[in-house]
């Protein structure tokens, strides 16, 4: 299984190791034309605003096409990225999720921070860094995670996005439902 790790800015080495760590085969996509290679993709957590302008038109038109063909999954701004609405301030999405985010939402006091949330019926550890929150869910989204009574990750299909950073944790458990999806085995 071939997965990319959108490598232009972030946050992305952190999820090379995790993704080689669970036996993927893992390239750094720093160039559009590298996608149509890859089964699967990551994109890292960073500054959204800094991948739309790094990516221009032309790489968000061709990320855009291979979100809506092949499994994805964002993590803090790639959640971002996925999404169908932006707010705060708003911000094209690749439309990939019916989810409508806030960038930034937790305010300057709770920048970052280290939670106790619950993925696929069970505890784990989330590290939020300026984190956006996800304010509205269309139908046939499915919660996978909820940190207190937030959605903070979501799936439909074979598109995935959290608000958090499971590459900074320990735990192995999202990166291999992600492997798991793309695999076909969820
Ligand atoms: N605050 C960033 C944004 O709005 C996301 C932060 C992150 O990815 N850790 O794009």
């Amino acid at each position: 299984m071939k997965i990319g790790v959108l490598a232009l800015q972030g946050d992305f080495d952190a999820h090379r190791r995790r993704l080689e760590q669970l036996g993927a085969e893992v390239t750094l996509v720093k160039k559009p034309e590298q996608l149509d290679a890859m089964d699967g993709l990551v994109i890292p957590g960073g500054e959204s605003g800094t991948f739309l302008k790094l990516l221009g038109d032309e790489g968000f038109a061709k990320l855009k096409q291979f979100v809506t063909e092949k499994p994805a999954f964002g993590t803090c701004a790639g959640c971002i990225l996925l999404a169908k609405e932006v707010e705060n301030p708003p911000q094209v999405g690749l439309g990939a999720l019916d989810i409508r985010v806030r960038r930034n939402a937790y305010g300057r006091q709770l920048e970052s921070s280290i939670r106790e949330g619950v993925f696929n019926h069970k505890p784990i550890e989330m590290v939020f860094i300026r984190a956006p929150k996800i304010v509205h869910v269309g139908e046939g989204i499915e919660v996978l995670g909820t940190e207190g009574t937030d959605p903070v990750l979501v799936r439909k299909g074979k598109t995935m996005a959290g608000t958090f950073h499971p590459e900074m944790s320990d735990d192995k458990a999202v990166h291999q439902y992600f492997l798991d999806l793309v695999a076909g085995q969820r």
